[in-house]
């Protein structure tokens, strides 16, 4: 029997691996977590919205068919001639890769950011995040010192706009804990383009910027971080900020290891496919989310949640078809939308067409996670998330 081995358990390794287990075909799933978390929601964690492994579900919980093995371990390189992949703990032999490791920050290289800034990657982070801010709070308690109190986020696309509407949400219940004065608090947006949401149309922006703003956001665009170093961010013009929390979401490249395994790349380090899914160096390695260089009409399939979702069932599809001598289905990328929350209560996005904004915004972001864990474990997985936010 060929050996299927998937790399990953995010939005598109969790998928595929969900659909194999449904039809019992045999497969190993390697990722450095035993649970699966949900990246569209961090900024939630990060925010202190919920407890942050409320944002996650046990990989066993997914996985239920004897035909299913799960290896918690990290991936550390893919050896493509002996079809080998190695990890931390030990090594592991394929002959059908699903390469679905995701991504890392990317930094553009600016000096600094990567040393001196917090990013919103995975639970771990999150928590380093919350635990951060918090000690900022305590220790503004203790010298008075501003500085503690100022919070620069880099970035006003979906993750940073996303993560500014949790951090204000959250900061007045911080100022309430420890005694301090909510217009001491500054919130800074840095974006080097002309506009925030550039997913969303220009009167969708108007809503999350004039919602931003009134929280006691400061939003800046045209404003390029030029250099980073501990406690203080450079712009563009000579401008300093010295802030006590640096937050950096300015954009994701791929995960390295494709890169290192030779793979033919784009230049945030995706892997190039074909209208299968399938390594266009390699035909015993598929490639899905945020690692995959697929094209639609000529131009890359942009990194999200949402193509990564729709490329997890396809590539289980297409790997068990080389493997059963069947045809394999190419992939097509449909767009369901864009969605932004605006913290708790309000979002702005597109679904299926349709602009949304304020409540409905806000309730369709709930709506779609629902729908997630309804596509990776049915009923049961959907009603238990449910059942932990009404605590029944
Ligand atoms: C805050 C935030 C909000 C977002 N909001 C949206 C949104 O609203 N809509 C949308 O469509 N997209 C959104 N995105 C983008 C989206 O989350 C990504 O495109 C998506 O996660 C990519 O899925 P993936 O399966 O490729 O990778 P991931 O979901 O990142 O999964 C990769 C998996 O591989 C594991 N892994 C990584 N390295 C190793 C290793 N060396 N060894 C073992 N395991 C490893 C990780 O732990 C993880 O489980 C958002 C991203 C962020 C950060």
């Amino acid at each position: 029997m060929a050996k299927i081995l998937i790399l990953g358990a995010g939005y598109s390794g969790m998928t595929a691996a969900a659909a194999l287990d449904r039809n019992s075909e045999p497969f190993t799933l390697i990722n450095n977590n035993a649970y699966h978390y949900f990246t569209t929601l961090l900024h939630e964690a990060a925010g202190g919205r919920r407890p942050p492994m409320y944002y996650t579900v046990p990989i066993a919980d997914v996985l239920r068919k004897p035909t299913s093995t799960f290896v918690q371990d990290e991936v550390v390189s893919i050896d493509r001639e002996k079809k080998i992949v190695h990890c931390k703990g030990s090594d592991h032999s394929y002959d059908y890769l699903v390469c679905t490791i995701g991504w890392v920050p990317e930094y553009f290289g600016i000096p600094g950011m990567q040393e001196h800034s917090l990013v919103i990657r995975n639970v771990d982070t999150c928590i380093e995040i919350r635990q951060h801010i918090e000690q900022q709070f305590q220790q503004y308690v203790q010298d008075h010192d501003v500085r503690h109190l100022r919070i620069v986020v880099g970035g006003a696309g979906l993750t940073g706009i996303e993560l500014l509407g949790e951090l204000l949400d959250w900061i007045p219940k911080l100022c309430l804990q420890y005694g301090i004065d909510r217009s001491l608090v500054d919130v800074q947006n840095i974006e080097a383009m002309p506009t925030i949401l550039p997913q969303v149309s220009e009167d969708l922006r108007a809503v999350a910027y004039n919602r931003l703003t009134e929280l006691g956001a400061k939003l800046r665009t045209n404003t390029k971080l030029v250099r980073v170093e501990a406690g203080v961010v450079h712009l563009d013009g000579d401008e300093q900020v010295e802030a006590g929390t640096i937050i950096w979401t300015g954009g994701v490249r791929a995960n390295p290891i494709l890169t290192e395994a030779g793979f033919t790349v784009d230049r945030r380090g995706r892997a190039k496919v074909n209208e299968f899914l399938q390594s266009v160096d390699d035909d015993h390695v598929f490639i899905g989310g945020d690692c995959a260089w697929a094209e639609e009409d000529g131009k890359p399939i942009p990194p999200t949640a949402q193509a990564a979702t729709q490329m997890g069932p396809l590539l289980a599809h297409n790997v068990t078809s080389v493997i059963h001598g069947q045809r394999m289905k190419p992939f097509h990328f449909h767009n369901l939308g864009t969605l932004a929350s605006l913290g708790p209560d309000v979002g702005v996005g597109v679904m299926m067409n349709v602009p949304v904004k304020g409540v409905v915004g806000g309730l369709a972001k709930e709506g779609s996670k629902l729908k997630y864990l309804y596509q990776l474990g049915g009923l049961r997985l959907a009603v238990d998330k449910l059942a932990d936010v009404v605590d029944i």
